[in-house]
């Protein structure tokens, strides 16, 4: 099962999202080595990332990235429109220094420096022009007092809330196996709910929200999303419709290729290759998100640099602005 389904409730302003993740989850998983709390945390962002990537308008690369000088340096959870994901995590201390019940905040230092950087990379994107770049802090100060966020649930929401300006409810689930999440989101009162008036329509979001809060981590994980959303809103259904769009499917897919590899020692410069080559007789680079091994020997080397990129033939000239 790795399925995301959209509904749509009539009889209030609100747009949701279930999804479950399986093999897709374990595709990740099998090609990393990392202690269960940093798994756990993983998995959230995995869900987290298909759900927004399903809610915003958008066609390209979605990005979570979060950064701090706790235990993970960096987390990186990529999901694409068409909802293939890939992530990787870098951790800056051993694997059993970490305790199996470390919180996100304890992971991400959501005291004092964990931040998550969301990022929109369209298809379409011009050369020069920058990706849209959301910025959400993992702590919130209120006065002197500082309250650390404390799950990628709660770090979700406060950036729906920012950025989108949308009112947003996530629920999520990890496991070794599985990743489920709930989105529900409430709709401005102009989108397609005239025949609402905005008492009805607070009302509305606030008995979804209270039929949403009943949901359980083992329903999350074990559930397809079709007969989550049916036990969760049998009520609501039958008495105003819930409405549910084709389920989409979710795939791991790593977008890395020998001729990005060649992109980045074309970067490095020739200079920095000989020299590796003249220290260590190959470059070797792994890729952070699948493993994959790429050995380039010195006659690959020296083709590299004999051959213009195959990418950069194809793009347009850079206007320089
Ligand atoms: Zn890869």
């Amino acid at each position: 099962m790795n399925e995301l389904i959209v509904f749509m409730c009539d009889g209030a302003p609100v747009r949701g999202e279930i999804v479950s993740i399986s093999s897709a989850w374990q595709a990740v998983l099998e090609r990393r080595n990392d202690p269960p709390a940093v798994r756990r945390i993983l998995g959230d962002f995995v869900g987290a990332a298909t759900l927004l990537s399903a809610s915003l308008k958008f066609d390209g690369t979605l990005i979570i990235q979060a950064q701090s000088q706790g235990p993970i340096s960096l987390l990186v959870v990529e999901c694409k429109s068409d909802l293939t994901m890939r992530a990787t995590v870098k951790l800056s201390v051993e694997h059993n220094a970490i305790d199996p019940d470390a919180s996100l905040s304890d992971l991400l230092d959501a005291q004092n420096s964990g931040r998550l950087v969301i990022t929109l990379d369209p298809a379409d994107r011009q050369p020069g022009q920058p990706p849209y770049q959301g910025i959400v802090a993992l702590q919130e100060h209120r006065g002197t007092v500082i309250k650390p966020v404390r799950s990628a649930a709660e770090a979700i929401a406060l950036y729906m809330q920012n950025s989108e300006q949308l009112d947003t409810r996530i629920w999520l689930a990890s496991s070794d196996t599985h990743v489920g999440g709930l989105l529900l989101q409430k709709l401005p009162d102009s989108g397609g709910h005239t025949q609402l008036d905005p008492q009805a329509a607070t009302e509305g979001w606030n008995r979804i929200q209270a039929l949403g809060e009943t949901i359980t981590n083992e329903e999350l994980l074990n559930l397809p999303p079709e007969t989550i959303l049916r036990r969760l809103f049998l009520e609501e259904s039958q008495e105003n419709g819930v409405r549910s769009f084709p389920a989409r499917s979710i795939q791991f897919a790593c977008r890395c290729s020998r001729t990005k590899v060649a992109d980045v020692l074309r970067m490095l410069g020739e200079q920095e290759v000989e020299s590796i080559l003249a220290e260590q007789g190959a470059v070797d680079s792994t890729c952070d998100f699948c493993g994959k091994a790429y050995h380039f020997d010195a006659v690959d080397c020296r083709q590299v640099f004999k051959t213009e990129s195959l990418a950069d033939a194809t793009r347009p000239p850079s206007k320089g602005h």
